[in-house]
């Protein structure tokens, strides 16, 4: 099933072309008060939810998957977990480009681990990303993103597909420069998580997707998940040995080599098998 948020928070059933609208089925999420879990209600639900959508799909009013503006599926993620340099060809790119590794030292995944986006970041594909430090290079960077599911501290590899609820599209926008990741990654607008959520029962095989990301029509990343350095069960576990993971938190698993840079009235388009394509405007911040 491929879920997404759209309009005023309206949550959505993808089929071809067309958004259904099967909102009331949010009226299953048991209500909070303070303090707040820290997980996120639609998919801490997420069986119980798609039980109830099931019942609405059929007498649902549905829109042109066009005119409806898609916002991220994941509304209240705790947090977003990535994963830098988790690609061969990226290390040396990022190694042999000044203006990519602005002397930070760029070590290999294994050495120098994950880093946190901040979820203030995010938003979904019919939002602009919004490019502060006009002046410095600002970069696509398309990443598989990985939802979880079932929350979990030390979750073995072997058990990790259990813990994952979906995938999306994730895009990592990064102002290149002397920072932190946390710091130049976590700008308002710069993590995109869409179009929607394409439920992990969809994905045979989320180690061998081809996917790729073109700014105004050109061809700048093209790669396939086989090539992760890390994959994502032995992500989850890494991620997990520090970190416990809670319903969905979401986990960016790296990016390829072809990182470039965009700049204001730049179009965005990011495709991954499986889970679709999504068009992303870039607009001055
Ligand atoms: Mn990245």
């Amino acid at each position: 099933m491929r879920l997404c948020r759209f309009n005023s928070d309206r949550l959505g059933v993808v089929e071809g072309d067309r958004v259904f609208d099967v909102t009331e089925a949010l009226r299953i999420l048991p209500s909070v008060s303070y303090p707040l879990p820290r997980v996120d209600p639609l998919i801490a639900n997420l069986d119980r939810v798609i039980v109830r959508i099931k019942q609405l799909l059929p007498a649902a009013s549905s829109h042109a998957l066009g005119e409806v503006r898609l916002l991220s599926p994941i509304a209240n993620p705790g947090k977003l977990v990535a994963a830098p340099v988790n690609y061969r060809k990226h290390l040396d790119e990022a190694r042999a480009d000044a203006e990519i590794h602005h002397d930070n030292q760029v070590g290999e995944i294994q050495r120098v681990g994950l880093f946190l986006k901040a979820a203030s970041s995010l938003i979904g594909a019919g939002q602009a990303v919004a490019l502060r430090h006009a002046d410095r290079r600002n970069d696509h960077e398309i990443e598989l993103a990985v939802v979880i599911g079932k929350a979990g501290s030390r979750i073995l590899r072997k058990d990790a597909w259990g813990h994952i609820a979906g995938y999306c599209i994730g895009l990592d926008m990064t102002v290149r420069g002397p920072e932190e990741r946390s710091m130049r990654k976590s700008i308002d607008t710069y993590s995109v998580l869409g179009p929607w959520m394409v439920t992990a029962d969809e994905i045979a095989n989320p180690g061998q997707l081809d996917f790729w990301l073109t700014v105004n029509g050109e061809l700048r990343q093209k790669a396939n998940t086989r090539d992760l350095v890390i994959g994502i069960p032995e992500l989850i576990e890494f991620a997990s040995a520090f970190y416990t993971l809670h319903e969905g938190d979401v986990l960016f698993t790296g990016t390829p080599e072809g990182v470039g840079p965009v700049k204001p009235g730049d179009v965005i388009m990011a495709h991954i098998e499986g889970v679709g394509t999504m068009r992303v405007d870039v607009k001055a911040g």
